[in-house]
């Protein structure tokens, strides 16, 4: 009986289950710090997002949060780490949209978005602007378009990899004006930025958490917002379509996960954090200047996550596949 009982420890702790009882759960998070993986690298737009929302975050979890970059192959490196931790609480996962696409992209992905992790919360809404070094010839938009056609063969698209942000939004853009590019992926658009401004590298479509900076000193040039509408903090920025190439549109969400297997009241508290830090006016303000939306609190919950991280996987595998791209 108490070997059968000992084999049934065994194997719920294995799995995750009991590694942590309700007890141990009821003083989470204590005063161990909390490790948040960036799949991308420090500097970048995620990164951006991640510091800025778990300096605030941090005040409402009652510990400190540590980011760690784990950067490579379009987010999955970093998610796929998160994916195996134990499920504790101390490991948490701030990954953008991504997380959506590599199941169709990536046919080894080694996780499950869906399956592999719980959801915390979504975190905040980011744009992509299309931009150039100042040496590139084009003024604007109009001028840009028959330029790469021209020229395909000698400029350059930087990205993140193949999922990334970056890469999604090339991959509409070239498909929308028919011409390939030769593509330059990088750990994060943040060393991919660095090559961007010293010429090595002709074009990016990256986020603005990333670019705000430089496109406020003018260092770069801003062809094209790649949404609907502008920008609110660069609104002198026309979008794609007002220049002529409709349907180039791509929104980077952004969201916190944990390992499968978190215990429901440590992810209650991971959430309630979230939710507070997405109503502070100190991040929401850092957003915006950074040309971002954070979230409305109501969307900062498991359950607003988990319905929307479904629908967007719905939404890319079919595009995805139909594209014929893959990873690997
Ligand atoms: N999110 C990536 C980064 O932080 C960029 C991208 O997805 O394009 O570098």
């Amino acid at each position: 009986m108490k070997r059968v009982a000992m084999n049934i420890a065994a194997a719920l702790a294995v799995a995750g289950v009991g590694a942590f009882t309700g007890a141990q759960a009821q003083e989470y998070p204590g005063n161990k710090p909390v490790q948040a993986v960036v799949p991308f690298a420090a500097g970048g737009p995620t990164d951006k997002v991640a510091r800025e929302l778990t300096m605030v975050m941090s005040k409402h979890l009652g510990t400190t949060i540590v980011i760690e970059n784990l950067g490579g192959a379009g987010g999955t490196i970093g998610a796929k780490k998160v994916a195996q931790a134990k499920g504790d609480g101390y490991t948490i996962l701030i990954h953008h949209i991504g997380m959506s696409t590599a199941p169709a992209l990536y046919r080894n992905l080694g996780f499950d978005p869906l399956k592999d992790f719980e959801m915390v919360g979504e975190v905040a809404d980011v744009p992509m602007v299309l931009v150039g070094n100042k040496q590139l010839p084009p003024a604007n938009f109009k001028d840009l378009v028959p330029y790469i056609k021209a020229n395909a063969s000698k400029l350059s698209l930087a990205n993140a990899g193949i999922g990334s942000a970056s890469h999604l939004c090339g991959l509409l853009f070239q498909s929308a004006i028919q011409t390939e590019l030769t593509t330059v992926p990088y750990k994060g658009t943040a060393p991919a930025l660095t090559d961007i401004l010293g010429g090595q590298v002709n074009l990016i479509c990256d986020q603005t958490t990333n670019i705000a900076g430089q496109l406020k000193a003018n260092a770069l040039k801003p062809y094209a917002a790649m949404q609907s509408r502008r920008v609110e903090a660069f609104k002198d920025i026309p979008t794609a379509a007002e220049q002529g190439l409709p349907g180039v549109e791509v929104k980077i969400w952004h969201a916190m996960y944990a390992p499968k297997g978190t215990p429901k009241p440590v992810i209650d508290k991971l959430s309630a954090a979230l939710q507070k830090a997405v109503a502070d006016p100190t991040f929401r303000a850092k957003m915006a200047e950074l040309g971002a939306e954070a979230v409305p609190a109501q969307r900062a919950t498991p359950d607003s996550l988990r319905t929307f991280l479904t629908a967007e996987i719905n939404k890319w595998t079919p595009v995805i596949k139909k594209a014929g791209v893959y990873a690997d």
